[in-house]
Parts: C-alpha cells; structure tokens; sequence
C-alpha cells in the first residue's frame, strides 16, 4: 500500500507517529514560511504542513501544488496549536508535519472546486460525474446506499433467503413500460427485451421450488422521467411460496425499521406501519401515496353543496362528480397571488379551477363565491372541513379522478410551504385493498393496477366474469414521504385464471400464448402458491439520504433526457455493427 494510514482516521492519539498518507489535495493555504495542504482521501481531510525552515525541498515542492493534486505524504502526526484546534474537522486536533512529499499525478484545474459546498449546475456535475463523485455529499450517499444493500442481504440470508441472478438479456417482462429492445446477431431480426423487473423469473423460480429468493436487481424501463425515475434502477427483489400477504408485509415492516435504525438517524413515526385501503387513502388524501407526515386530510362537501346556488358546485355533484375541501391552516390572509399559485397547481393537476374560502375572524370572509352559498352553508362547509379561524379553505369541483388529483397535489405544496413535511421523519405505510383493474380511457380498456401476474382476492373471482370493475387484488404498495417505495402482490398460480386476466386486459389468447406460454405451461407442473414485492433501492436511499431526486444515490444516472452525458451515450454506432445486425437506420427528416 502507498499509505500506512487513511486521512480520516488520524486523531490525537496517533501523536508523535511516522505515517504514510495519499490522496487528493483538497486545498492549499500558505502563511509566512508554511504552506498548509488539506489532504483527502475516501475516510476524510487531514493537514499536512510543510515548513520551509525544517524540510525546504518539502517546502518548495508544496508551493507547485495545487487543487486536486494526487500525492503522497510521509510525515509525523503532531497536537496542533491550541489556537488552530478545528473543532469542526474530527481530525481537527492534529496535523501532519510532512518529511517528504511526492507528486503521484498532477491535475488540470477541475470543472468545480471539489471541497465547496457550492452546488455546480446539473449539466456539468453529468458530464463530469466523477469529479462530482468526489464531493463529500455523494461519497456520503454512496456509502449509505452500500451499507443498504448490505442490511438487506445480511437480514434476507439470515432469514432463509437465497440470491439468485437473473438474465439482462430476457423477453418482454412488462410492468407497464416501454421495453428497451436488444438485436439479436445470431437470430437476425429478432430482439431481446431488456426486463422491467425479473417478475416472471422469480414466479419461475417459485416453481423451480426455491421458496425463499431475492435479488439486488437491475431493471429497465423506457418511459419519461422523473426525479423518482431513471431508465435503470435498483430494487430489492423478493418471492416467496407458500405464503399470505401478512407475512410478506411483515417480513419487509422486519427489514425496514432494522435497516433505517442502523444506517441513518431518521426517525419512524409508526410501528406497524399503519395499512390503509387504497378507497380510504383516495378518500382523505386523494392520492394512494400519501404523505403521512401531516394530516390536512380532504373532505367530500358534494352532499352540501348539491343544491348550492353556486352552479359550478351544484351542476357537478348533478353530472356524478365530487367536490373536496382541503383546508389551509392559517393561511386566510394568502393574498390574490398567492392563491393565483395555488390556482395553478390545481389546474396543472386538470382541474378547471380553485374555489377559496378565508376564515378572517370576527364572522369576516374572504371568498368570492360566498354570495353564492346562501343560509348556513358558509358555516356548514366550515364546520365540515374543520376549519377554524385563519384558515383558508381550498376546494375543487369535477371528477373525483380529477379532484382527488388536483387536491392531493394541494396538499403536497402545502406541506412543504408550510414546512409540515418534517425531513427527518419517516412516514411509512402501506396501501391494500387495490382493484384488480383501473380504466384505460385512451385505449379503452382495462389495465391491471399492479401487473398481470397479480392475484384477484379469492372471493372476486367470481367479480371476473359479471363486474370486474369491482373486483379487488392481492396487491400491496409501501409508500414512504409521499413515495410509493415497494410494490408487490400475492400472484395468480392456476393457469386458467392467468389465461383470464390475459382475456381482460385485451390480450389476444392465442398471442399471450406466444409471449407468456412458458408461465402458463409452468402453472401445469406444480405451482405452489406464491407471493413476492420489490422495494426500490433507490427511493429508499433517497429517503434515507434526504435527498429529492434518486440521481443523487445513482453513481452513474441518466440525464432527464435519458442520456449519459459523461460517455456520451446513447450514441451512433459503426455501420458494419448495423449491418451484421440487419438493422437499417431510417430517422425522419
Ligand atoms: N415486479 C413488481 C414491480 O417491479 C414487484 C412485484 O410485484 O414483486 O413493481
């Protein structure tokens, strides 16, 4: 080794020792006939001195040094001046005197000074990833994200669990994505699809009679990003047999509280971890992700105000939809722009509007559409809502997709505006209870709410032949802050109700035959009952760092326009690549 000692690791006890460091000049001060260098490597930042008056050749090679420098330092750990104690550095007691300094490689100047806490555009921290790399904030994130992954196999081989790998090279797995397509050389004409989760293959290993398997897994999905998304991300991949949707919550309730109290110092609010229906959380939050730091829960008003003189309100609850309060604690006095925003964030979510109600005190309101609601309606709604005075009540007329919507992200703004969404805390719980199918109104027809393989409660498999509407699944999501951070379901193992759902969700029998023969085939040679869920590696990370978007615990993470701006990838590639793939290129003009 270069080094007999990290720069992180020295203190006062290692006074008076010889020691071998080497890393990165982090920076570099000089002060009469001394020049000070901060030293760092991947365990922290150490000082070094070179005195001009006791090592001049050391001296003078420390004045040619400069930021981001690799070198080596040979010196003696020494107590520094009490003056020059750093309380904030946990090497701040000491420092190096150095006895021979070695210049291992120099470095141009960096892009962005690596040391500063100054945050260096987002274009720039891409293309140089790993300068960004460096900083201390992603070294951070880094090593929490490994000691994550580390809990979960040490808890899951504890428990019984085996990895196994699964190929990258598969055929379509769908979790409702667009697939990343690979050509085939050897079969021209033909692709691989690259897996969106390896769903079918732990259903697969289920039958291969395996009983206990995870996978730290890789999964590709072609769809638009977003902060909480990426092309490729990580989950923590997990099926079991022989099992019933408690045991699985229970198992992943074990492994989260253990894994946030031993890498971070996040707190939970719950344990067990509340279970709502996904009914009862569109219900009071709008949203089956609900953010359950706060409460500022929404209330259906639709039953007062159907006969309101205010048209908006009563013509809506007479076409079938809802209206929903959402009410703003102490924000009666917000002025005409402030709830101009709010406006917006409702329109955005596709409402048509935003109808407000101030509750100033003294029985003065502030609400344009008050001369509309006659009686005691005003006081009525109030009293509904529970709003009190300062309040500003918030409501929304339409849809109740599009209420629920428009109020739910309401709701978000307000919790951070009004720093309700304490990031410290950890507000984990569970959403069941899900529909087996949601409406696809584009395309007409239904989708499965979780995947294909998703189970129908057993007492609604009757629901699949006269209202699949109403029938309800084995599906389960863990939802974390406001995000949805695992997903799973107990899954179909009969082959003739796979071959149903298939016939649901509009999949023709004889091509589901072509794409998932080999599950339904599987299903005829003893398949035991099965269940399994896929917490995302980077969300929880995310959380866990408190970070806001998942590219900050990637190492490597796509731009938001999918693309590698460090390798410059994706990228055009050799024609005769092209043409031993039979692949011709025709993009339009
Ligand atoms: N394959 C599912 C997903 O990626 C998770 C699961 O059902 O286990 O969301």
């Amino acid at each position: 080794m270069l080094k007999t000692h990290s720069c992180g690791e020295l203190r006062a006890e290692h006074c008076t020792q010889s020691v071998t460091l080497a890393g990165w000049v982090n920076r570099r001060r000089e002060h009469g006939g001394l020049i000070f260098l901060d030293i760092r490597d991947r365990w922290g930042v150490v000082q070094v001195v070179a005195d001009a008056s006791s090592a001049p050749e050391v001296h003078q090679i420390a004045g040619s040094i400069r930021g981001e420098y690799v070198v080596q330092v040979m010196g003696t750990v020494q107590r520094r001046l009490p003056e020059a104690v750093n309380p904030e550095m946990p090497t701040g007691e000491i420092e190096v005197l150095a006895s021979d300094l070695i210049v291992l490689n120099p470095a141009k100047t960096p892009p962005f000074e690596i040391f500063s806490e100054h945050e260096p555009n987002e274009e720039t921290r891409m293309k140089w990833r790993y300068l960004d790399l460096r900083r201390s904030r992603l070294q951070r994130n880094m090593k929490l994200r490994h000691d994550v992954i580390l809990y979960m196999r040490n808890f899951l081989n504890e428990r019984g669990f085996i990895e196994i790998e699964t190929p990258i090279l598969f055929k379509s797995t769908p979790e409702g994505a667009r697939d990343y397509l690979v050509p085939s050389r050897v079969h021209p004409g033909k692709f691989y699809a690259l897996p969106q989760s390896p769903q079918q293959l732990k259903q697969l290993l289920m039958v291969a009679g395996y009983e206990r398997y995870f996978q730290i897994a890789r999964c590709f999905r072609d769809e638009d990003q977003r902060g909480d998304r990426q092309p490729e991300f990580t989950q923590l991949d997990i099926e079991m047999s022989f099992v019933e949707r408690n045991d699985i919550l229970n198992l992943v309730e074990d492994l989260l509280i253990g894994m946030v109290e031993t890498v971070s110092d996040k707190q939970l609010v719950a344990r067990p971890f509340p279970r709502l229906s996904y009914a009862e959380a569109m219900d009071r939050f709008g949203t089956d992700r609900p953010d359950l730091r706060f409460g500022l829960e929404l209330t259906d008003i639709s039953n007062l105000v159907a006969g309101s003189e205010f048209r908006v309100f009563s013509a809506t609850v007479a076409s079938g939809g809802r209206v929903k309060a959402l009410v703003a604690p102490g924000c009666a006095d917000y002025s005409r722009s402030q709830i101009a925003e709010l406006e917006e964030i409702a329109k955005e979510a596709g409402a048509k509007g935003l109808a407000t109600l101030g509750i100033l005190g003294n029985g003065e309101i502030k609400s344009p559409i008050a001369k509309f609601l006659a009686g005691d309606l005003l006081e009525t709604i109030q009293q509904q809502a529970q709003a009190g005075e300062g309040d500003l009540i918030l409501m929304v007329a339409d849809h109740p997709a599009v209420v629920n919507e428009a109020l739910s992200a309401l709701r978000t703004e307000l919790g951070s505006r009004l720093g309700l969404a304490n990031p410290s805390i950890l507000a984990f719980c569970w959403i069941v209870d899900f529909p087996l199918f949601m409406w696809n109104e584009e395309e007409a027809r239904w989708d499965p709410s979780h995947h294909m393989f998703t189970a129908p409660k057993p007492e609604h498999i009757a629901l699949l032949d006269t209202d699949p509407s109403s029938a309800q699944c084995q599906q389960y999501d863990l939802v974390c802050n406001g995000f949805e951070v695992a997903g799973g379901s107990i899954r179909i193992h009969e082959r003739a109700i796979q071959e149903k759902i298939f016939e649901l969700i509009g999949l023709d029998i004889d091509d589901a035959r072509v794409r998932f023969g080999h599950m339904l085939e599987a299903f005829e040679y003893g398949a035991p009952p099965h269940g399994g869920i896929a917490p995302g590696v980077d969300r929880l990370v995310m959380l866990l760092a408190g970070e806001s978007n998942i590219r900050e615990v990637i190492a490597f993470p796509k731009s938001q326009r999918a693309a590698d701006l460090m390798a410059g990838a994706p990228s055009e590639v050799d024609p005769a690549q092209l043409s031993e793939l039979h692949i011709r290129i025709d993009l339009e003009k």
